[in-house]
């Protein structure tokens, strides 16, 4: 055998493993799929601009070991998240602040604030939400549910918010005060040149091959290493034999447009039902940039079909039962190790995952 290690996908979680497997003297090799490196993190420069091919990724953790790590292979510059949410033409600030509030309701203190969302709340009954829907109401109100937050979860979910898990809108935070910041992370920025080149660097010395599928080429490759470590889709690996984990997948429409500022932010996002894109990205704006022209991209949210790029995973009971069976049939795979998005079917930002990869690491490497 000539590895040690074959680590499929190029992608965060690969690209750590290796970089760490092979600090420590291991024989690796990389490959992926794809024709490049940084799995859906990747980013390609038109018209000089850097842009997030696979959706746009903003750094940001408090995990003080993570931040130091992915500051070895790239500087950040402190871009900072604030999205705009645009609701047939009014603008309003987010995450959920007293910007948001006043906009919405014309309160100026966070007591009148907090007394219009426990009024809305109050109104609908609501004690213990049991899904997305009570969950927004009793964070934020009606009004806010509303206009900023029905609209945008049912076309990126495609599912009704009664009828969707909690978890994922406490992702965003809900502030009494004027902050525009969407992360509450001690950290936050874009990796300048791009995050290509940040994976670049942590694959530096390491065997890559590009465009190789490894579920084509599985007797082959395994016999090339002694261990796998696979950051696929679990259930591809299994040839689907308990069924397909519904995943929702993204379609990008990316224009060049022929003025220099399109939307004067990254991010909008479009919270009504009736607008088919969820949101634009605008790519310039991660890195202030100056070029001449602009890089727009529309997202538009779809059911995950065989042949389209898995994004996120849909974690509701039935898919997270299904996952549980096909997580004890990766367990019997003494030679493969299953991780990341995809390997572990999880929702995971960025820091996570790179959290998560190199805790596996001490466990393997030691
Ligand atoms: N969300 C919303 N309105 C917005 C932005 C987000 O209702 O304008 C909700 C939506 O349900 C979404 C969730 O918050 O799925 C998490 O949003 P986030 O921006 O964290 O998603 P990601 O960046 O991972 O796509």
């Amino acid at each position: 055998m000539k590895y040690d290690y074959l680590v499929v996908g190029a992608g965060l979680y690969g690209a750590v493993f290796a970089h760490e497997a092979k600090a420590a003297g291991k024989n690796v090799l990389v490959i992926d799929k794809r024709g490049h490196i940084a799995g859906n993190v990747y980013t390609e420069k038109m018209e000089d601009i850097n842009v997030h091919r696979y959706g746009a990724h903003i750094f940001h953790t408090n995990n003080k070991r993570v931040w130091e790590y992915v500051n070895r292979f790239a500087e950040f510059n402190r871009f900072t998240n604030s999205p705009v949410a645009n609701y047939k033409g009014e603008l309003y600030s987010l995450p959920f602040n007293m910007y948001t509030f006043n906009k919405m309701w014309g309160v100026v203190t966070p007591q009148e604030a907090a007394d219009r969302i426990e009024q809305q709340k109050r109104e609908a009954g609501i004690t213990e939400p049991k899904n997305l829907e009570e969950q927004a109401i009793s964070l934020v109100g009606r009004d806010i549910y509303e206009k900023l937050i029905k609209g945008y979860t049912e076309k990126q979910w495609g599912r009704p918010c009664d009828q969707l898990p909690s978890f994922i809108i406490r992702r965003l935070p809900v502030r009494l005060t004027f902050d525009n910041n969407y992360f509450n992370a001690l950290y936050q920025g874009i990796p300048m040149g791009g995050y290509t080149a940040m994976v670049a660097n942590m694959l530096e010395g390491i065997e890559v091959k590009l465009g190789v599928d490894y579920l084509e080429n599985k007797a082959e490759l395994d016999a090339m290493a002694d261990k796998v470590i696979y950051t696929g889709a679990i259930d591809a690996y299994f040839g689907y034999a308990l069924g397909a984990l519904e995943y929702r997948s993204v379609r990008f429409e990316t224009e060049v447009l022929d003025i220099p500022n399109f939307q004067g932010n990254a991010a909008v996002n479009y919270t009504d039902a009736e607008t088919p894109w969820t949101r634009i990205i605008e790519h310039k704006w991660f890195e202030f940039g100056t070029q001449p022209k602009t890089v727009i991209s529309r997202e538009y949210s779809s059911e995950w079909k065989p042949g389209d790029e898995p994004y996120y995973p849909v974690n509701d009971e039935k898919n997270a039962a299904l996952y549980a069976k096909y997580r004890e049939l990766a367990d019997k795979e003494e030679k493969v190790i299953f991780g990341g998005r995809l390997g572990e079917y999880k929702y995971y930002d960025m820091d996570a995952v790179i959290d998560s990869a190199l805790c596996m690491c001490e466990r393997e490497l030691g």
